[in-house]
């Protein structure tokens, strides 16, 4: 028996939606689940409803590549980013439920001088803030990687920014992890129940139209990641945002060989060894906007030759499986968190490509600003909406890009 659950004591699931809850949070995703988790835990506010047009992390949290890592460009990046991390550390126990949680390190390869100059700043600024980060020379990538190709594509590597603290986690195991500790505590999660409007009286948001009826609520968490235009236009709000598929595949399960996960941006692609032995290949947005989660051969090919160009043996390897998420980009590759211009509604979005790393962080964070009823939080500060007005942005381009 796969399921997770040893009994209906550790999900348990509700039935009816009552008439009025203090909390809906939209999205049963791990940010929204988490989210949830950390109302009820810390600020005992239970009376919520978590409402998913789906199932438990179906969305995002179940397609993505669970990179977890901490090595940003900016300083409010990197001050997130590594909080988040350290408490990924902690969720296994804190569950009580393995979210297998592996720590392995992370590579970034350098193919030009200028990747090398921004490689020592964000060495610097990691550091700085507490992040496990070094800039590391061929012979030592070598070491780290012997099964490496040292100039894939006719560029060379000429260095690394190894990244101590990079890890992965069983991401369906996060969104599980959260939802049974916040079931317990009393937080109802509603699948399969979606929201089609959000009723808006006088500048306040007062409650959510779903298909399985009206409710009423205190406030509202938006956590629906690919769907943030979407659902942010029936609260009457237009986010700066663009949306576009993101791809990734997997081969078929192969002797352990690799330890650290290896990116390199020049090529668009980053390459991992899930500990079932399959190799995990990812790569930048698809070319266009679109709301499909299809897979395409333009982005197979694509990708699979800059992975073959990496580590030439993968060319004999069958692939298993392609899929495909919708990811919510915004221009400085960094989220949009905290108020809205709707009273009483809360936004976590814009998690584009790098949102799973930060699930724990944002749940905290989250409910940190609805438990005191609009007092945003200093660390997620930064990323308010209204930085887009006022020139504030958070550039993460360079830290993002094919890495997640
Ligand atoms: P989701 O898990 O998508 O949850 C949102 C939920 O909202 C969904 O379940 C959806 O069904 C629900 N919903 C939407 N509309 C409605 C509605 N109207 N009513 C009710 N429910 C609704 N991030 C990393 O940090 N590291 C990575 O390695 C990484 N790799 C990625 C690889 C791929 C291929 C993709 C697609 C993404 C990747 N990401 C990565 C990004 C990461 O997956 C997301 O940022 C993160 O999962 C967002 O979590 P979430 O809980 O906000 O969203």
């Amino acid at each position: 028996n796969d399921y997770p659950f040893e009994n209906d004591v550790d999900l348990p699931s509700p039935t009816e939606l009552k008439k009025h809850y203090d909390v809906v949070i939209i999205g049963g995703g791990g940010h929204g689940v988490a989210t949830a988790y950390y109302l009820a835990k810390y600020h005992g506010i239970t009376n919520v409803a978590i409402l998913e047009k789906g199932y438990l992390g179906g969305g995002n949290t179940a397609r993505n590549t669970a990179v977890i890592r901490s090595n940003y460009l900016t300083s409010e990046g990197v001050k997130f980013y590594k909080e988040s991390v350290d408490m990924f550390k902690g969720l296994s126990n804190e569950f009580d439920f393995n979210i297998m949680y592996s720590s392995r390190g992370q590579l970034t390869l350098a193919h030009t001088d200028s990747t090398i100059r921004s490689f020592r700043q964000r060495t610097e600024v990691n550091t700085h803030f507490g992040g496990k980060t070094e800039l590391i020379d061929p012979q030592q990538i070598k070491e780290l990687v012997p099964t490496l190709n040292m100039n894939p594509a006719d560029m060379p590597v000429l260095a690394g920014l190894w990244h101590i603290d990079g890890a992965t986690a069983r991401h369906d195991a996060v969104a599980w992890g959260y939802a049974k500790g916040a079931t317990q505590r009393g937080v109802e999660l509603h699948q399969l129940t979606e929201v089609t409007d959000v009723i808006v009286e006088n500048g306040k948001a007062t409650g959510v139209k779903t298909n399985r009826g009206t409710v009423s609520c205190g406030c509202i968490v938006q956590a629906v990641a690919g769907h943030s235009s979407i659902v942010a236009a029936m609260a009457g709000i237009k986010m700066p945002i663009t949306t576009y598929p993101l791809q990734a595949m997997v081969t078929q399960p192969v002797k352990p060989f690799l330890d650290p996960l290896v990116s390199s941006s020049a090529l668009h692609c980053y390459v991992q060894q899930t500990g079932r032995g399959e190799i995990v290949f990812g790569g930048g947005s698809d070319p266009y906007p679109l709301y499909n989660t299809r897979s395409t051969l333009d982005l197979k090919e694509s990708l699979l030759a800059s992975a073959v160009e990496m580590f030439p043996f993968m060319a004999n390897l069958k692939l298993m499986r392609q899929w495909a998420g919708i990811t919510d980009m915004t221009s400085d590759y960094s989220p949009i968190m905290g108020l809205s211009p709707v009273e009483n509604y809360y936004l976590d979005a814009g998690w584009g490509t790098w949102g799973f790393k930060s699930t724990p962080i944002c749940g905290k964070s989250m409910a940190e600003l609805v438990a005191s009823g609009g007092k945003v939080p200093e660390l997620i500060a930064p990323f308010a909406m209204d930085r887009f007005d006022e020139f504030r942005q958070v550039n993460e381009m360079g830290a993002t890009a094919a890495s997640h």
